[in-house]
């Protein structure tokens, strides 16, 4: 089966090609020729989600679908959520701004739980389907090890002991929010 994936972040495409195998071949944007910055501008998870894979499907009518990640601390009723990417600048993704500004206004928290919540739609023969992968973790007080990116080096999935960034790619692929909505999506392709 030919997926395309509606992202043009390279370090997402080979995560979804790891997790996804060789079940299904993983198109880019570029591979179909559309190079667009496309719009996220809902206000869920599921409606960037949703508003990403309609924005391929109605323009080149393939198979497709999109991803959307929120963090979500508990201590911040639920921020950054849908803000995440944006969370230190309306305006654009500063990683390590991110950061910064979540471990300030996480200092003397005694609660740091925080779970990450990805959220995938599919859209298959025109039909949509949406499926969500949740891991449930903490927020370390300074960052910890040097893989991954985003968040990697102040989240600690429950039970680890670690930062997804100590972790390494390998073990986060296997437990890591995306992974579990990517095997949602699996389970549904393969049970067609
Ligand atoms: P996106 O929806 O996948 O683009 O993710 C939104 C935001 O969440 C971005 O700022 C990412 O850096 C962050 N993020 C998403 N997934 C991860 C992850 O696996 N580890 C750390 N940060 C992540």
């Amino acid at each position: 089966m030919k997926l395309v994936i509606a992202t043009n972040n390279t370090h997402k495409l080979s995560e979804f090609s790891t997790i996804l195998g060789e079940k299904v071949e993983l198109l880019s944007m570029a591979d179909i020729g559309c190079h667009d910055d496309i719009p996220e501008t809902a206000d869920t998870l599921e409606g960037n989600a949703l508003q990403k894979a309609r924005y391929i499907y109605e323009r080149y009518g393939v198979d497709v679908f999109a991803d959307d990640t929120g963090l979500e601390v508990k201590v911040l009723n639920g921020r950054p959520g849908v803000f995440t990417a944006r969370y230190a600048y309306p305006d654009r993704h500063d990683t390590e701004a991110n950061t910064t500004k979540l471990l300030a206004e996480m200092e003397g928290a005694a609660d740091r739980s925080a779970r990450f919540r990805t959220v995938i739609a599919l859209i298959l023969g025109g039909k949509e389907y949406v499926f969500e992968g949740i891991v449930n973790g903490t927020i370390t007080t300074e960052r910890r090890g040097t893989d991954g990116f985003g968040y990697d080096p102040v989240f600690s999935p429950e039970d680890t002991g670690k930062t997804f960034a100590e972790l390494g790619v390998e073990q986060k692929n296997r437990m890591s929010h995306r992974a579990r909505a990517v095997q949602k999506l699996c389970d549904f392709i393969l049970s067609l």
